[in-house]
């Protein structure tokens, strides 16, 4: 059994696309544990990088939603977004936000999202729409977090 801290059906400007992957807490190399927050792990095509050191290539099994996914250990709980852009999104471009410590920064329009909360709510007023969160389950061990969409 998982648990799920899912927020119900979520509108947003940012296309829906699958989300597969998962994260083993005993073998990756940063402490991912809800006490080490603001830890996080990014996915895209390339592979998997923690606190923005590239470690691993994704998997055939993995998807990476419309523009990479970041999973974030934040303020409450594990907490995970598709990290395109929803103001850019909404314009028709992909504009995958980049990790900068607490915030994900749009390379595009220069907003700035607060994942550090949990929510991803822009933090300049350039987006009028929080990022794309994503479902997450954790194991009954804690030792497995999927994310999945
Ligand atoms: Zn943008």
């Amino acid at each position: 059994m998982a648990f799920c801290s899912c927020d119900g059906p979520t509108r947003s400007s940012v296309p829906t696309y699958p989300v597969r992957f998962e994260v083993n807490t005993k073998t990756v190399f940063i402490d991912f544990t809800p006490q080490n927050l603001n830890a996080y792990i990014t996915l895209d095509r390339d592979g998997y990088k923690e606190n923005g050191v590239w470690k691993l290539p994704a998997t055939a099994m993995d998807a990476w939603g419309y523009g990479g996914v970041v999973l974030y250990v934040s303020m409450v709980g594990y907490a995970a977004f598709d990290l395109a852009c929803p103001h850019c999104a909404a314009q028709g471009r992909r504009s995958p936000c980049e990790m900068d410590g607490i915030y994900a920064v749009c390379p595009d329009c220069g907003e700035e999202y607060e994942v550090a909360s949990g929510y991803g709510f822009p933090r300049k007023g350039i987006s009028k729409e929080a990022m794309l969160r994503l479902n997450t389950y954790v194991t009954a061990s804690g030792d497995i977090i999927q994310v999945r969409q």
